[in-house]
């Protein structure tokens, strides 16, 4: 173990147990991580802000497709319930005319101007017919003398018969009088309720191709006509095996029979598309659904989505890319900076740390001592005639003793907070955080030995100035240093080659 001073790698010439030291904190920096969290952050932030618009252009699409099925499916309904209650009212007036007994008494050319006035000439519809009460036409609209038809079989017929508040009765679509579509019916009731017959009018199934025609429809729109008891009276586009089909369950159609108005998202089981569908005034006889698909609905928004899905994603991988390479950028760097700080308080021929490093470490314990109130010891080591032995060996042979010398030092620095230093010239340091004056000089007093013990060709020896105190806010680490100092001069006017301490007013002394 060495001490906080020791983790550079030794010099070329360094023995084995020289130690490194670390490198004080380089200024504070942004990390790598934050940088990239930060851009990470970025990216995610303008993802979410993408998404959000997305989402947002997607429900007003939504809104959009809900208003204009809406607007369409009103049209479609008050047109076709408009021709109904015009129908209706022809029916009224003529199961109504057909108790006043001037009407039936009239002849048939009369009766027939009478009850059916205009009525005739509406195209898509008719014939308008009156039945007796055994189904038998009785009087038509378009013959004074109607064809010889019976009806009694006919569901319409059936319905008047046994219910006397039918009202109003449409038929499924079928073939009347070779010609397909749906028949409207009413009851003509006597004074007291009792069934006189049943008046029957018709609109013909070109009445709604030639409306739908009239209309501009996306390829997989779909609309559909139900009864007020889910049969289907039309779709389009048309399909003559569903036609008069029972729809009550389908869960769209149950929404619509129980709600004013509304809409569904489903997937029709005719064709396997998914469509919005959407009904309005679901009180009128017939009801109208009208069905676009999501793929017309969302086709447009689909494709601005992944232009901008595809560009938000390349560039985040763009700027997530030139992250990763500024980072790796900066750790190199850092990794330099850190190597070049190293060797700024590295000495570079003993590998102990300089004088720069050495003022640096002294002010840290210092300051680290004054909190805690415990000893601070310093050492100052010098070697003895240093510069006859540079006169005698060579300037080189003088290197590598100073080299073994700062080895005999380092192998003494044990703890994590001793720092050993080269003070300048042939002069050490020994810095020894918490260490009493007894304890430094005995730690001095190893090196010596160690130093005397050196096989260099000649005797090297070093004196050892020892200072310890507890520092205070009146004291300076020169203080410090300065007490060493002079032990050191002491040291050296008593003869050299020994450890001696410094004498220190009894305030400042360590015990
Ligand atoms: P003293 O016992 O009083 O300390 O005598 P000294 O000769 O050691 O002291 P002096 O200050 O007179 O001389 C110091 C010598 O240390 C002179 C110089 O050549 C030598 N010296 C200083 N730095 C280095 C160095 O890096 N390498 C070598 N080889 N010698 C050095
Ligand atoms: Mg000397
Ligand atoms: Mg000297």
């Amino acid at each position: 173990m060495v001490g906080i001073c020791s983790i550079a790698p030794p010099p070329r010439d360094a023995p084995p147990s020289m130690p490194a030291r670390p490198v004080p904190e380089p200024t504070r920096r942004i990390s790598p991580r934050w940088l990239l969290a930060g851009v990470m952050l970025v990216v995610i932030g303008f993802l979410a802000i993408c998404g959000s618009v997305l989402f947002s252009m997607r429900q007003g699409d939504e809104r959009l497709a809900q208003q204009t099925l809406g607007n369409l499916a009103t049209g479609i309904d008050a047109e076709i319930n408009r021709n109904i209650e015009m129908h209706d009212l022809w029916l009224r007036e003529v199961a109504a005319n057909m108790t006043v007994p001037e009407v039936l008494a009239a002849t048939p050319r009369m009766r027939q101007l009478v009850l059916f006035n205009h009525a005739t000439i509406v195209r898509h519809s008719g014939p308008i017919q009156v039945l007796d009460v055994l189904g038998n036409v009785t009087i038509d609209s378009t013959a004074p003398v109607p064809k010889v038809q019976n009806f009694a079989d006919e569901e319409f017929f059936r319905v008047h018969q046994r219910d006397p508040l039918a009202g109003l009765y449409i038929s499924r679509p079928m073939l009347h009088q070779g010609v397909y579509g749906i028949v409207l019916s009413r009851r003509i009731a006597a004074q007291d309720g009792s069934l006189l017959g049943v008046v029957t009018d018709f609109i013909r199934y070109s009445y709604f191709h030639e409306l739908i025609a009239r209309l501009q429809l996306q390829p997989d729109d779909v609309i559909t006509v139900i009864r007020q008891d889910g049969v289907l009276i039309l779709r389009e586009p048309f399909d003559m095996d569903i036609i008069g089909a029972d729809l009550s369950r389908l869960p769209r159609v149950e929404k619509a029979l129980a709600s004013f108005s509304g809409s569904n998202l489903g997937t029709s089981k005719i064709d396997n598309i998914e469509r919005l569908y959407v009904w309005r005034d679901a009180h009128n006889p017939l009801i109208v659904i009208v069905g676009r698909s999501t793929a017309a609905i969302y086709g447009q928004w689909r494709h601005d989505a992944l232009q901008i899905c595809g560009a938000m994603c390349a560039l985040g991988l763009i700027a997530l890319a030139v992250m990763l390479l500024l980072m790796r950028e900066m750790k190199k760097r850092a990794g330099i900076e850190h190597q070049m700080l190293r060797f700024a308080m590295t000495d570079a021929l003993t590998g102990l740390g300089n004088r720069r490093h050495f003022d640096a470490m002294l002010a840290k314990e210092w300051q680290r001592a004054l909190r805690a109130r415990s000893p601070l010891a310093l050492l100052m080591i010098d070697a003895d005639h240093f510069k006859a032995f540079n006169d005698t060996f060579g300037h080189q042979a003088g290197d590598t003793v100073l080299v073994e010398i700062a080895g005999c030092i380092a192998g003494q620095a044990q703890r994590a907070s001793d720092c050993a230093a080269r003070y300048g010239g042939e002069e050490f340091a020994l810095v020894l955080p918490g260490l009493s004056l007894a304890e430094a000089i005995e730690l001095g007093e190893r090196i010596r030995v160690n130093v005397e013990a050196l096989d260099a060709g000649a005797a090297v020896t070093v004196s050892i100035g020892a200072a310890s105190l507890v520092p205070s806010a009146s004291r300076e680490p020169a203080d410090l240093v300065g007490h060493a100092d002079m032990a050191l001069y002491s040291a050296k006017a008593h003869g050299r080659n020994q450890t001696f301490p410094a004498t220190i007013r009894q305030k400042w002394m360590a015990a």
